[in-house]
């Protein structure tokens, strides 16, 4: 199976309406990492289209950016049932299909929004060790360069835009974190 396959083979993606694999520029030089579709990607089979894509959107326009400048996917292709977390067995079955995704792009920076791709890349793959990682807390907007499977990524933590929705001093250091992810690629 290859690593589509591979994702689509999980009950998520049988029981899902739509497989989300990502919007945005292909060919920019940001790629931002989210957890998994929730109600509203599976219904239109695009990332970040709720609440929490709202609250990108207006976060990207205010720190200058647009969808051109960035590509964005999820580390699970398909909705959990009734937004669950992702579950070790998912998170090891559809990752392939982002590392090929990395892989393909060659993005300058990746972004992982919020905790479950912070962990994923910290981690370095392996699953088993996403929870002893340090939490988006004490390393967001932290530039690391990170090498696993062939893939040699520099990563820069975001909070997750879901989680600073209504917290002001978050979305201040929301946009501080993008302040170093537009000074890595030039912009
Ligand atoms: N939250 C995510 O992490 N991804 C989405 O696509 C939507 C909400």
């Amino acid at each position: 199976m290859d690593e589509i396959e591979r994702a689509k083979a999980t009950e998520i993606c049988k029981n899902c309406k739509n497989i989300v694999v990502g919007k945005g520029n292909v060919s920019a030089k940001i790629l931002f990492v989210g957890e998994a579709p929730g109600r509203n990607e599976d219904e239109q089979g695009l990332p970040f289209v709720g609440a929490a894509g709202k609250n990108l959107d207006n976060l990207l326009q205010q720190v200058g950016l647009t969808l051109n400048d960035i590509y964005i996917t999820n580390i699970l292709k398909c909705r959990p049932p009734e937004n669950r977390a992702p579950n070790k067995e998912e998170i090891q079955e559809h990752t392939p299909w982002l590392i090929k995704q990395i892989k393909e792009m060659k993005p300058e920076v990746v972004c992982s929004l919020g905790n479950y791709a912070t962990k994923f890349f910290l981690a370095k793959g392996n699953i088993n060790d996403m929870d002893v990682q340090p939490g988006i807390t004490t390393i967001h907007g932290k530039p690391l360069q990170i090498e696993f499977d062939g893939l040699s990524i520099k990563l820069i933590p975001l909070f997750h835009p879901a989680a600073i929705i209504y917290n002001r001093a978050l979305i201040t250091a929301w946009q501080n974190d993008m302040l170093i992810v537009k000074k890595e690629v030039g912009k």
